[in-house]
């Protein structure tokens, strides 16, 4: 069972901090979707497995597409792939998109599950990140999607914003609740190189996050989910009982994936592809009949590293066994450094293999990975 992940790389709007693969020229869609269904048959023999377990539509703004040409992309990949055991079709879409019409649409397609881009419901946030949606459409877009039937949820949420007050948090996911959504992710605001956010921290127009509120509000969010019913299995990731994210947590556990459309990755169980940052290139080369993608070999080390980045970030840890059946050579390396983190309270052993990020170590997640990697 696999995974399949579409990255549709247009935007309205910029926003200030971002540095996903993204264009505002939707003049291109059309050479886009023409290339992306191409893509689907070149690499139609890319998974061992035909079963799809889930499907993600990223981005980007997945919502710039019609109906006819999510229905299209549909069409392709079903000649491909068998969707019988499907279990989830998620769709990320901006509140500005999802209007009574659109979400109407949405429902006669296979999407199930929709990732609604709000970040904050406060109207001075939104602007301050040029987002092309107010909070009265971030509202709205949540109505609609419940009032058409739209069970499956999720919402991304922005803390750690410079100026803002854990007040304007708190507001944030009380909204959330209240409506009664089973899942959200939560990301503290970084600084990320080339983005407008950077040049105007690097200008001294705007000041950088600070570190003391971005810890402050962390730790709320933890005690604020946990206090109303949020399981915090990853650490971005927040979710009712058994609401937990399809796709998202086949990439935490290694599950293989066909990533399709400019900039998007995959994995086939041992090797990674991305496929090129570049409309105009990617565009070119599908129709040269090209696959647009470069390729790293995963050493053992590399998969050593990648299962201890992405399972201590879950709730369930790592196991040691696991890591060691990957990279054996780590063995004592591994439980001197796991020994320390466990003495300084960042790490806790769940059981005599299992060990997880305590509270203390969630806020140190990058710094215990690193230490517990081995160099290539
Ligand atoms: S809508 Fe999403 S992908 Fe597009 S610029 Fe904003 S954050 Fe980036």
């Amino acid at each position: 069972m696999a995974g399949i992940y579409i990255h549709v790389p247009f935007c309205r709007k910029a926003c200030t901090y971002c540095n996903f693969h993204f264009s505002t020229n939707l003049d291109r869609k059309n050479e886009y979707l023409h290339s992306l269904l191409k893509e689907i048959e070149l690499r139609k023999d890319f998974l061992n497995d035909n079963k799809i377990r889930s499907i993600y539509f990223g981005g980007g703004t997945p919502s710039v597409l019609s109906k006819g040409e999510l229905l299209s992309i549909f069409e392709r990949l079903s000649k491909y792939y068998d969707f019988n055991d499907l279990l989830e079709v998620s769709f990320e879409a901006n509140p500005d998109d999802l209007t009574e019409d659109y979400i109407k649409d949405l429902g006669e397609t296979p999407i199930d599950r929709l990732s609604i881009g709000i970040q904050s419901f406060n109207e001075k946030i939104l602007q301050w990140m040029n987002r092309s949606h107010n909070s009265h459409q971030a509202v709205l877009a949540i109505e609609n999607a419940q009032k058409y039937g739209f069970k499956k949820l999720t919402v991304d949420l922005i803390y750690g914003v410079p100026g803002r007050s854990l007040d304007q948090f708190r507001e944030d996911l009380d909204r959330i609740n209240k409506f009664g959504i089973h899942h959200f992710s939560a990301y503290a605001l970084t600084v990320e190189p080339k983005t407008l956010l950077a040049h105007r921290i690097k200008k001294g127009i705007e000041k950088p996050p600070d570190e003391t509120d971005t810890t402050e509000q962390f730790d709320f969010l933890m005690d604020y989910a946990q206090n109303h019913g949020y399981e915090h299995y990853e650490i971005s990731n927040f979710a009712k009982p058994e609401c937990r994210a399809v796709h998202n947590s086949s990439y935490w556990k290694g599950i293989p994936y066909l990533g399709l459309g400019p900039s998007a990755h995959s994995y086939d169980g041992q090797n990674r592809f991305w496929n090129i940052s570049n409309n105009a290139i990617y565009h070119k080369k599908i129709s040269n009949n090209e696959l647009p993608h470069e390729m790293e070999e995963l050493t053992l080390i590399d998969q050593f590293n990648e299962y201890i980045m992405t399972g201590l970030r879950l709730t369930e840890g790592i196991s040691i066994e696991k890591a060691l059946s990957i990279f054996p050579e780590a063995k004592k390396e591994l439980l001197t450094t796991i020994e320390k983190m466990e003495k300084d309270g960042l790490l806790i052993c769940l059981t005599t293999d299992n060990y997880q990020l305590t509270r203390s170590g969630k806020h140190l997640a990058d710094y215990i990975s690193a230490e517990l990697m081995m160099i290539n």
